[in-house]
Formats: C-alpha cells, sequence, structure tokens
C-alpha cells in the first residue's frame, strides 16, 4: 500500500518523466508520484490528494513555468499544505527568489538543474523521512494533547464532584445547624459521642463541649423524676433497636423542658452495633398545650374552680373511699347565691362575672385545699369536704361560708349584696352514684332558699319527697291551663287620702285538684322556668280584661276602673305580645285604660331599646305602667325617666317597717318623693295597719293596697266590694 505521494511539477515533460524514473528507481513503490505540467495541475492533484486523504510529503517544483512561478505555487502549497515538504529545481540561481522562497514557503531545498543524482535522491529521502518525523511528532502532540485534556478534564470532574461533595457536605451541615432539633450519633461500647448538633445549646441551655467532655452528661441533666426511667433506655435501645421515650430535663437555669427522644442502633454486616443516631424534639409547647386542654375539660374557665366533670370524678373517688371504710364521712355542699339574677340582670353581666369571681376567691380561703371547690355554672357552687369527722365540721363551714358571702362586695365601684344558701348532703352507704348525692345537696339548697335565704339546710329523705312532689307540680301546670285550674283574685287599691276604690291588683291563684289553692309564690318560679308563665299571663289577662269590662258595665263609676295585671320577663320578650293584648282588648271591649301592667324594675335592664317599643306602643293604648317591688332590684334612676312608667309600687317590705324603723320610713319617702319628680304616682303595697296608713298618708303616697282592706278576693266578692262603693247601672244608664 503507498505510503502518500508525491507531486512533480515542470512545464517540461520530459524533465517530469525523467525525474519519475529516478524517483521511482529509489523510492522502490512505497509512495505514488503524480506529475503537473502546470501550477494549476499540481493544485489540483493536492485537492484531490486532499479529498482521499493521502499524504503528500514532497512536492518538487520547477522554478520557472508558465503562468504561476514555482516559487508562487510552492507559497500558495505552504498556505494550504504547510507539512509537505517542497523542493524547488532551478535552472539559474536567483539568490533573491531562493531567499523568497525559503521565507515565504518554507522551502525545504533548492536543487539546481541538472540535479545530481546523489543529491536528489538523499535529499527527497531526507525531505520524506523528515515529513514523517514532523508527523509523527505531530501525532505524539496530538496524543499527547488529548491525553493531557483527558487528565485536565478528570482533574476538572474530579474537582466538582469534590465541590459537590462539599456543598452536599456543608447543605448538610447547614441543616443539622438550622434545625431546631438535636441530631446526635454515638458509639456504643465503650461510648463516646460522635456529633451533636449545635441545636442541644439551646434546648439543654448549656454548651455542646461539655457534652462530649462528659458522656454521662445527657442522663445527669434529666429531671431527677424520670432519670431512673431514663438509666435503663441505654440496655433497653440495644435490645429493641429502636426507642421512642419522652421525659423531663432541668435546665441550668432552671427551667423544666419536656423533650421527645428517638434512638436507633446502627449495625454492621455481621449484625454488631456500631453505631446509635438520634433525634431529641423540645415537646415543652406540646404538653403545656395538652395540659391545658386537660385542664380546661376539667376546670372552669371564668374562675378557674373545678367544673361539673371533675367535681363528679371527685365525688365518686371519695364515694368509693367511703364504700371501702364505713367510718369515713364526707359532705357536699351545694351553693346558690341569693338575688344573683337580679344583681346580673341589673348591673349586667359583667358585674354578675366579677360577683361570681370574687365569691369563688371568698370560697378558696374557707376551705382546706384537699377539699374541692367546683362550679357548676351560673351561680351555682359545690364543695366537697372530704373529709369530716361528724356533720358539724359542715355546718360549721357553712356557717362560715354564709356569714362571709353576706359581707358586701365592691364591685366597679358598687357595693353589692349578696347571701348565699347552702344545702348539705352527707355521704351514707346508700349512696351509689355521685349524682345521687348532688342532687340530694341541690334539694337541700333549694330548701334553704325556700325557707327564707341565707341560711342552710342539711339533706333529709322528706325532703327528697317533696322534691318529688314539686317535681310533680311542674307536670300538673301542665295539665292546668288544659284543665282550666288557674283562677284570677281581685285586691283591691284604694286612693289613700279619701278611701276611694280605684281598682285592684289581679292575682292569680290555682285550684289545684288534689291540693287545693296553690300560692303563685309557689307555682309562678316553676312556670318562669319552664316557659308556661307566657301561657298563664295570657290567661289572666284575658279572664281579668273580661271581668273589668263586665264590672265597667255593671257599675256607674265616676272613674274607669283600673286593674293591674302582673307580667312576667317572658311574656314581654313575646315577639307577639303586643298583637295578643290587642286581640283580647278586641275581644272583650275593654278600653287600655282600665288596664294597668306591673312589671319589675330588672325587667327594664335587659333589651332595653326593644322594651322601649313595646312600653311605647302600650301607652298608645292608654293602658298604665306600674314597676312592682320598687326598691328591692337594681334599677338604675337614670334610666328610670326614660320609660313611659306611671306608678311606682313601694315593695311591702319598706311599707312592713314604715312605723318603727327609721330606714324603711326614709326609703319610702324617697320613692314617693321620686315617683313624683318623674311625674308619677306611688303605690303602697302590704298595708297592714292603721299606722301605716296615716304614715303613707302624711308621706302623700297617693295609693294603698294590703290587709289593712282585703285580701285578694275571688271575682264574685270584688263585684260586691264594688258594689257597696258604687250604685248598679239602671237599665236607662247601660
Ligand atoms: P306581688 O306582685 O308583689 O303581689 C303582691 C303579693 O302580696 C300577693 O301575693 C298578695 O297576696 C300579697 N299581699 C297583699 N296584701 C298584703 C299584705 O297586706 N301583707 C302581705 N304580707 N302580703 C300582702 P301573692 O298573691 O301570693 O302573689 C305573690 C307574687 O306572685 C306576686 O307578688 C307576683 O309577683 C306573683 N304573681 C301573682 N300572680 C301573678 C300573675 O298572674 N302573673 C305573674 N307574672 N306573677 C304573678
Ligand atoms: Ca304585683
Ligand atoms: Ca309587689
Amino acid at each position: 500500500m503507498s505510503r502518500g505521494a508525491i507531486v512533480c511539477v515542470d512545464d517540461e515533460r520530459f524533465v517530469l518523466t525523467s525525474l519519475r524514473d529516478r524517483l521511482s528507481s529509489f523510492l522502490s513503490y512505497e509512495y505514488e508520484i503524480l506529475l503537473a505540467e502546470s501550477a494549476s495541475e499540481a493544485l489540483e492533484i493536492f485537492a484531490e490528494l486532499e479529498e482521499e486523504q493521502i499524504p503528500i510529503p514532497l512536492i518538487i517544483c520547477d522554478q520557472i513555468m508558465p503562468g504561476m512561478s514555482g516559487e508562487q505555487l510552492l507559497i500558495e502549497i505552504h498556505s494550504r499544505y504547510p507539512k509537505t515538504r517542497k523542493i524547488l529545481l532551478t535552472g539559474q540561481i536567483s539568490f533573491k527568489e531562493v531567499i523568497d522562497a525559503v521565507n515565504h514557503a518554507d522551502l525545504y531545498r533548492y536543487i539546481p538543474k541538472p540535479w545530481d543524482e546523489t543529491d536528489l535522491s538523499l535529499t527527497v529521502r531526507e525531505a520524506i523521512r523528515s515529513y514523517f518525523q514532523d508527523c509523527q511528532v505531530i501525532e505524539q502532540n496530538e496524543a499527547l494533547r488529548e491525553a493531557n485534556e483527558a487528565l485536565q478534564r478528570e482533574i476538572i470532574e474530579r474537582m466538582q464532584a469534590q465541590q459537590l461533595l462539599q456543598e452536599s457536605e456543608e447543605r448538610l451541615e447547614s441543616i443539622l445547624n438550622s434545625l431546631e432539633e438535636v441530631v446526635w450519633s454515638a458509639k456504643p461500647n465503650p461510648p463516646k459521642l460522635l456529633y451533636l448538633n449545635p441545636a442541644a445549646e439551646k434546648i439543654y441551655g448549656r454548651p455542646i463541649a461539655e457534652f462530649f467532655e462528659n458522656i454521662e452528661l445527657w442522663l445527669e441533666v434529666v429531671h431527677p423524676e424520670d432519670r431512673d426511667r431514663l438509666a435503663q433506655t441505654p440496655q433497653l435501645l440495644l435490645e429493641k433497636g429502636i426507642l421512642n421515650v419522652e421525659y423531663r430535663i432541668l435546665r441550668p437555669d432552671g427551667e423544666v423542658r419536656w423533650l421527645s427522644s428517638r434512638r436507633r442502633v446502627i449495625y454492621n454486616a455481621h449484625g454488631v452495633p456500631i453505631r446509635i443516631d438520634g433525634i431529641i424534639r423540645d415537646i415543652t409547647q406540646e404538653k403545656l398545650a395538652q395540659e391545658r386542654l386537660v385542664y380546661e375539660a376539667l376546670h372552669d374557665a371564668l374562675t378557674g374552680l373545678s367544673n361539673r366533670n371533675l367535681l363528679m370524678e371527685r365525688v365518686e373517688n371519695s364515694l368509693q373511699r367511703a364504700k371501702r371504710n364505713p367510718n369515713y364521712l364526707f359532705a357536699v355542699l351545694f351553693i346558690d347565691l341569693d338575688r344573683f339574677k337580679i344583681i346580673n340582670d341589673s348591673l349586667g353581666h359583667h358585674v354578675g362575672d366579677r360577683l361570681i369571681i370574687s365569691t369563688a376567691r371568698r370560697l378558696e380561703e374557707l376551705v382546706r385545699t384537699s377539699d374541692t371547690i367546683a362550679r357548676l355554672g351560673g351561680d351555682e357552687f359545690v364543695i366537697i369536704l372530704d373529709p369530716i369527722h361528724d356533720i358539724n365540721d359542715a355546718i360549721r363551714i357553712a356557717e362560715r361560708i354564709s356569714a362571709q358571702l353576706k359581707q358586701p362586695l365592691n364591685l366597679e365601684g358598687r357595693e353589692v349584696f349578696t347571701s348565699a344558701s347552702i344545702g348539705i348532703a352527707l355521704s351514707s352507704p346508700n349512696y351509689h352514684q355521685a349524682a345521687d348525692l348532688l342532687r340530694d345537696a341541690d334539694i337541700a339548697m333549694y330548701r334553704a332558699k325556700n325557707k327564707g335565704k341565707s341560711c342552710y339546710e342539711i339533706f333529709n329523705s322528706e325532703m327528697y319527697a317533696q322534691a318529688l312532689a314539686q317535681l310533680q307540680l311542674e307536670n300538673d301546670l301542665r295539665q292546668a291551663l288544659l284543665q282550666n285550674e288557674f283562677r284570677a283574685y281581685y285586691q283591691p287599691i284604694y286612693f289613700a287620702k279619701t278611701g276611694t276604690l280605684i281598682g285592684f291588683e289581679a292575682l292569680s291563684r290555682w285550684q289545684h285538684p288534689t291540693r287545693g289553692f296553690i300560692s303563685p309564690a309557689e307555682f309562678i318560679p316553676i312556670a318562669e322556668e319552664n316557659g308556661l308563665i307566657v301561657q298563664i299571663g295570657e290567661w289572666m289577662l284575658s279572664s281579668v280584661c273580661q271581668q273589668i269590662q263586665y264590672w265597667q258595665k255593671q257599675f256607674s263609676l265616676q272613674a274607669p276602673l283600673k286593674v293591674s295585671v302582673n307580667l312576667s320577663a317572658k311574656q314581654l320578650k313575646d315577639p307577639n305580645f303586643l298583637q295578643k293584648i290587642d286581640r283580647i282588648l278586641a275581644k272583650t271591649g275593654l278600653q287600655g285604660c282600665n288596664l294597668q301592667l306591673e312589671l319589675t324594675e330588672s325587667m327594664l335592664m335587659d333589651d332595653v331599646e326593644n322594651l322601649m317599643g313595646i312600653l311605647s306602643q302600650l301607652r298608645v293604648r292608654g293602658i298604665h305602667l306600674s314597676i312592682d317591688d320598687f326598691g328591692t332590684g337594681y334599677s338604675s334612676l337614670s334610666y328610670l325617666h326614660r320609660f313611659p312608667v306611671n306608678h311606682l309600687k313601694i315593695d311591702r317590705s319598706f311599707v312592713k317597717g314604715i312605723t318603727d324603723n327609721i330606714e324603711s320610713l326614709k326609703v319610702t319617702e324617697s320613692i314617693v318623693a321620686l315617683a313624683h319628680n318623674l311625674n308619677m304616682s306611688a303605690i303602697a303595697e302590704g298595708v297592714e295597719t292603721k299606722e301605716q296608713l296615716i304614715q303613707l298618708r302624711l308621706l302623700d303616697c297617693e295609693y294603698v293596697q294590703g290587709y289593712l282592706f282585703s285580701p285578694p278576693i275571688p271575682a264574685p266578692a270584688a263585684t260586691n266590694l264594688l258594689a257597696r262603693s258604687f250604685p248598679v247601672k239602671t237599665s236607662q244608664n247601660i
């Protein structure tokens, strides 16, 4: 195979052929010898050879040729094929041109014509060798360069890999540094800490170095109560391979923190533990939140006292203890504030809340810390006195509570008076459930309340029977409306100066089928509670209006007869109240001016805007309004003048003391003065003696009502009374 081509150029054909013959003779057939008779032909040959990728070690070129000269061709060749060796054949030697050719064409040699055979063959062989040597050097250089580049690439790649590794290490480090969790790694046997991230410093409140110096420190910082348990964990971990544990630590600053730790053992291929990795989380906040939840589930939000749940649990526990030990005695005190509703309604919920809180604090001062105080909601408190020696312990405390709660309280600049009714239930083997004990204490409390407030009662089985009866009463009340068991009684009201009968107060009575007459003081509160009061009130209004209309028609009166009907707060809140009034007036044909409605002070404090609307509407209908039991509530005087009220009814507790108690007299006097100042009149109720009447007259109180004149009487008796005061209408004036 040919190793390459040698191109000979001469415009003289014979020179070319002799040159070829000559070259062939010593180059044997290793090289192809190509002949060109002109420069352009030579360039074409070069182009073709190049295309076929045949190396051209040498060109031998005549100097003088038509067209492009030999030097020019070689310069051209040099610019395109710099490796090819160039030999110039010259006829006459022109030194300058040779120099040019050497300079510009990198001429290898020039050979004068005619050539010396030996010189030619040596020169040609040397040129070819030098060409191939060059090629080899270039190739080697190339290989070297490539190897070098590869090396460089490898170095760069390695550097990049290292960079990546370093970055990832830095990233890991940064993550570990910024973690809130403690991350650690240690070697077992002998134990040695390998790694601990900076979070440890924040959580434990000590420098990390301390943990490296003292391998036992992690256990030493554990809260003394949890330490024994924690000391077992390394052994446990090696047995299980993985371990989660929660415990407390005690920091140098005294703070206690809850931690949650998770540890894992790393084993080698033979199953031998080589490392322990762990992560520790500060769960103090979670624990606190959990504790708070538990606390909230068991405590009253307003006072922080135990709530019903916790109370029941405690009573249950006490009951269990009492069952195991027959000599063991405890008591449950049920405490209810008297008049709380009045205070709450008239002074506002805010003051009501303050009163509840103050009461809670007072109770706390009165019992031992081992006793439980609970608030059941509203103004109801329960105390478990656990244990007590005998009933006298419970009585003593009930008396102390009663006395203490009677002390006036200053709430938001107001002096508030309250008191408490207390029911006491004693533990006994008959009790099986906490709820029963509580129920009985509650029953005893109700008994205390009914007995006159601000006192205590000890539960007995008779009370239970009565409580059952009360329950029965509630059920009967529903029947009463259907069975038409209510009656209206009428108590006359007189003009104080002259003793003229001006009207009545209508008071309801319940004719119970088996129990006879039941006082409204007994059934009205029950009806208020279960809402039946709205229907009872409606029945009263309708029955009374019918009755007045009958009297109006029957008697010849100087002024319209005025009959008062007591209203309940629930009736006023009934959205259909005005419609009901209108319907009753329309049905009976009665004029509004015959009707008078009695409200209590606390009813004026609630939902003032709405109430104002209703009261104005009543006034439009000519209906008069009185404020009942005036002086016992907390009505704000600044409100009073805004309501279209006509009368203040002086509560009978003041009237009762008017002749021998200076306080009562003063209060009565003020109420009358207040009424007059506000363009109202005063009605005294509960007038029982002549002296009281005289005094009331002196005070200028307009109207009087009471047993002195008459108790509430049924309608026929009232008709008789009217008949004695007024002439019956004749058929003409009917
Ligand atoms: P109240 O509105 O203060 O009615 C006056 C109460 O005093 C009546 O008791 C009456 O019998 C009694 N009383 C009258 N004169 C004297 C007296 O000289 N001395 C004494 N100590 N008491 C006297 P009653 O009829 O037992 O009514 C009790 C309460 O029941 C009433 O008090 C009123 O608040 C309520 N009530 C009665 N009937 C109704 C009603 O139809 N609707 C509503 N919402 N409440 C009613
Ligand atoms: Ca009344
Ligand atoms: Ca009254």
